[in-house]
């Protein structure tokens, strides 16, 4: 069954029931055929269980249906709700929060704000950006200002705040929440994912030295008023900062440094399908949902 809901309208319409969920989830995972989970066949090799929804695999003789392997996986919250948190989540600019999601599905808040994580946790890492060409490098510190802490010169507070760093290329983003700001970590991001011989345009951060051997770096000297040199600037990966940071500060209030890196994940989700419309970015979720994680491990996760 294809599905051409172009609003949020159409497609809760179609999606009445548990069984509508998981049919709808059978054809963006599956398309026409089921593949199975544990050996990844794809062919008509399956039996139908009587129970809805279970199919046995021929080959390899184990049990499966749409969820195993997924984010959905074992949850006792019905597909329904899930959906409905990931459209509303996804489509609004600045997400919503556990408590808000919490009274539109009707779950504890506890409940909500695992949904929520989970789905950052499956942002993470999920749509890889190719850096090559021109791209733009910056970092920035995400956090707020504490009461009494030192200051630096623009009477900004460092020590509570979080480095995160960021590579913009093509309209596209990525972002790193990271120890520090040192040359060796901005290094080290860099020549891991930018195309040798691309151009990198920079601030004058010092961390950047030393990779015009490989690069052709372009430096921003923002301390003089200068935003864009011969035409180039690091304006679109600033532009991104400042409304990661108004989205944090707005919905989130605060974030903690062990889970900044799904907030980033999230905004940068959101800025690299902004030419999606909210249907096709729900979709495009779904249909890749293969991440697991079950809340005791949510929580005791470290940076
Ligand atoms: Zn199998």
């Amino acid at each position: 069954m294809r599905y051409k809901a172009k609003s949020f309208i159409d497609l809760f319409n179609s999606l009445h029931d548990e069984t509508s969920c998981r049919e709808f989830l059978e054809y963006q995972r599956w398309q026409d055929e089921p593949i199975c989970p544990h050996c990844h066949r794809q062919d008509k090799e399956h039996y139908r269980l009587k129970r809805q929804g279970l199919y046995k695999c021929k080959s390899c003789r184990k049990t499966f249906s749409v969820t195993v392997g997924t984010m959905f996986e074992g949850s006792h919250v019905p597909l329904r709700k899930w959906f409905y948190a990931i459209y509303i989540f996804l489509g609004h600019k600045k997400g919503i929060s556990s408590t808000q999601l919490a009274k539109d599905i009707g779950v504890t808040q506890k409940t909500a704000w695992f949904m929520l994580e989970r789905i950052r946790h499956e942002l993470h890492g999920k749509f890889a950006v190719t850096f090559e060409d021109m791209t733009q490098v910056d970092e920035t510190y995400v956090g707020g200002r504490i009461k009494g802490q030192v200051k630096n010169a623009q009477g900004r507070s460092l020590k509570k705040k979080v480095p995160v760093v960021g590579l913009l290329s093509d309209g596209k983003v990525q972002t790193f929440v990271t120890p520090d700001t040192s040359g060796k970590i901005l290094k080290y991001i860099i020549r891991s994912l930018v195309k040798k011989g691309s151009t990198l345009i920079t601030d004058r951060w010092h961390g950047y030295k030393g990779l015009n051997a490989e690069y052709e770096h372009r430096v921003i000297n923002h301390s003089t008023g200068e935003y864009v040199k011969d035409g180039f600037h690091t304006n679109s990966i600033e532009g991104f900062w400042s409304h990661l940071k108004r989205g944090i500060m707005g919905i989130y209030h605060k974030v903690s440094r062990k889970h900044l890196f799904r907030y980033c994940d999230e905004f940068a989700f959101r800025y690299n399908t902004r030419h999606f419309t909210d249907v096709e970015r729900f979709i495009l979720f779904v249909m890749s949902t293969y991440k697991r994680i079950k809340y005791h491990d949510l929580i005791r996760l470290e940076y």
